[in-house]
């Protein structure tokens, strides 16, 4: 009997926790949502139109790697397409771009300066460009110098004590800009890890429907060494996939990366309320949501490398780089 009393005691107090748990997530929320409604975004003009210029393509401009997907998706590759040709095509329709990236607590001395102030140099040049930062210090933004029609907004966030849910809470936010500020003012939506910076052209021939990054380390090895999750416990799991995508960069309509945003959030959240964590937290979500939902364009390592990888012959231009991970350092639990 004293037993049955000890094991309701033990599932009530559970409940409670939990009930706490979501409710102080929820009462951040709020306070997220407050300050996005209070972001004055001036409105740009925009076409609605999606520009698809995939078709002109040169599929066969690179012979030693993978230029389609099995659905037709094209693979961006460096020489396959003609810059000029998409930016002129942008301009005219007055495609606007928003680019979201989070710095938070110690990442954003490390790395915002050198991620924005680069972008500058090489991230959609001649489009309108708006960088929304998401920081929880944003007294400590760095001075960053603007080409005109480049905008920066600053949104201030609570910061997670575990770097897992920084990492994860991105995807809720991002649902949340999208729709509160972004589909009436911007055409597309790109979204970045903070820890790299842009060395070459990131241009509009990277804008699409749904766009993916094939992860750098893993775009040249067997399936079977994917590292999905793999715990049936997860609403991440995969038990098989087309290819591994790098959650340091994803984008596309103001309406699909919602989608995938919600999704991820969703499944993350579904995952604590058992207690679970998927392996790569947000990205293990985000390949599971492109393995059921198909992007319509896949850009290659050229636009996220990892210098530490020897052998980086199929590698013709480094858009991006890895910036040097300190872990120890930048972490805090
Ligand atoms: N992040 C942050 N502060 C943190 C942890 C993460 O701002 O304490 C953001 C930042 O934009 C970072 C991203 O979340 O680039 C993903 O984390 P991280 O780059 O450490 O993950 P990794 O690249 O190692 O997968
Ligand atoms: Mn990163």
């Amino acid at each position: 009997m004293s037993n049955h009393r000890g094991k309701y005691t033990g599932l009530l107090i559970c409940i409670a926790l939990l009930a706490l748990v979501i409710l102080s997530l929820y009462t951040r929320q709020l306070k997220t949502i407050a300050f996005i409604k209070e972001l004055h975004v001036p409105r740009v003009s925009t076409s609605a139109s999606i520009i698809d210029l995939d078709g002109k393509l040169n599929f066969r401009a690179r012979p030693h790697v993978q230029t389609q997907t099995s659905w037709n998706a094209p693979i961006m590759w460096e020489l396959m397409f003609d810059d000029t040709l998409y930016d002129r095509t942008h301009k005219e329709t007055k495609t606007a771009v928003a680019l979201t990236v989070f710095a938070v607590g110690r990442y954003l001395e490390a790395y915002l300066e050198a991620f924005l102030s680069s972008a500058e140099e090489h991230f959609m040049l001649g489009l309108p460009v708006t960088y929304f930062v998401f920081t929880d210090l944003p007294e400590k933004m760095p001075k960053i110098t603007l080409a005109p029609q480049r905008n920066i907004k600053i949104v201030k966030v609570e910061k997670h004590s575990r770097w897992q849910d920084i990492s994860m809470m991105r995807m809720k936010i991002i649902s949340e800009v999208i729709d509160t500020v972004l589909k009436h003012n911007f055409t597309y939506v790109f979204c970045f890890d903070v820890d790299q910076i842009f060395k070459g052209r990131f241009g509009s021939e990277a804008l699409g429907e749904s766009v993916a990054l094939l992860h750098a380390h893993y775009y040249k090895l067997p399936k079977d060494q994917f590292t999905y999750d793999r715990n049936p416990e997860s609403k991440a799991c995969m038990t098989e996939g087309d290819y591994y995508y790098h959650a340091a960069i994803f984008g596309g309509t103001c309406e699909k990366v919602k989608t995938l945003a919600d999704y991820c959030y969703i499944n993350i959240m579904e995952d604590k309320l058992k207690n679970v964590e998927a392996l790569w937290h947000d990205e293990s979500h985000l390949n599971k949501y492109f393995w059921l939902n198909k992007p319509t364009k896949l850009l290659s390592p050229e636009y996220c490398w990892d210098n530490n990888i020897p052998n980086a012959e199929d590698i013709f231009i480094k858009r991006l780089e890895w910036a040097p991970k300190d872990y120890k350092k930048l972490r805090t639990l």
